[in-house]
């Protein structure tokens, strides 16, 4: 229901959360985020209910990391449980995902014929589960983005983050909106502007179809063809 990305080198699981309560009003069941710390580590926190059950699970067990996803999910596959709220993952791979991967029983089955266990009964883990196995044989997480990205049909906006590569975050869209933001020495993904008014108000829209690299220093977008595209960067004013 809710993404918010952000790239950066300050901790960043409160400003992960706080992004988060701003599309709050939209619905959900869970949430949940998953930060990198400078070393590449990742940590994982995930709560049923309200955000402020993700703050009680922090405060208990803080999540330190610079670079993070988060995702306020509205279950439409697999009950509204710790295990199947996002980020989902598979191996190396972090997934928060807004919208329906239509083909998600074929994927998975071809996954699972391939040996990999599901630990979820989401659509959502098996993007995770199929960037990983990509991610396996070619070892470049882009390549594996978009091999991934070729194989889902549905409806899809994608934040993915990768164990061991703490200055990159992933996103995409298909029929579900993402709105990159751009900082100094950050870089921010949302499935809403309103989701960035904290950090920034320069924004850009994706279009359908597009997929994004971002890294603290620079955005780079592509088209459905997977040509580098132009995204006008818009200045949304909203109050932080
Ligand atoms: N279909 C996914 C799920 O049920 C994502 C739902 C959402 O958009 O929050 O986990």
């Amino acid at each position: 229901c809710g993404i918010v990305g952000i790239v950066g080198e300050i901790t960043v699981a409160d400003r992960l959360i706080e992004g988060l309560r701003r599309v709050e009003y939209r619905g959900y069941d869970s949430a949940g985020i998953a930060v990198a710390g400078r070393d590449g580590h990742v940590e994982r926190r995930r709560a049923t209910g309200k955000l402020k059950e993700l703050d009680r699970v922090l405060d208990a067990n803080p999540a330190d990391g610079v670079t993070g996803i988060a995702h306020t999910r509205w279950a439409t596959h697999g009950a509204p449980t710790e295990t199947n709220a996002h980020p989902h993952r598979a191996g190396r791979v972090y997934v928060v995902h807004n919208g329906i991967i239509e083909n998600f029983r074929e994927l998975r089955d071809e996954m699972e014929a391939a040996g990999r266990r599901f630990e979820t009964q989401t659509d959502t883990e098996v993007v995770a589960q199929v960037i990983d196995y990509e991610l396996e044989k070619s070892g470049d997480p882009k390549a594996a983005f978009e091999a991934t990205l070729h194989r889902l049909r549905g409806a899809f906006a994608l934040a993915v983050l990768i164990e061991g590569m703490p200055d990159l975050i992933m996103g995409a869209r298909e029929g579900a909106p993402l709105v990159v933001g751009f900082g100094e020495g950050e870089g921010f993904l949302g499935s809403d502007p309103l989701a960035l008014a904290p950090f920034t108000q320069r924004v850009a829209y994706l279009e359908e179809g597009d997929y994004v690299f971002v890294t603290k220093r620079k955005t780079e977008i592509f088209d459905r063809k997977g040509q580098p595209a132009r995204r006008q960067e818009k200045l949304v004013q909203l109050s932080a």
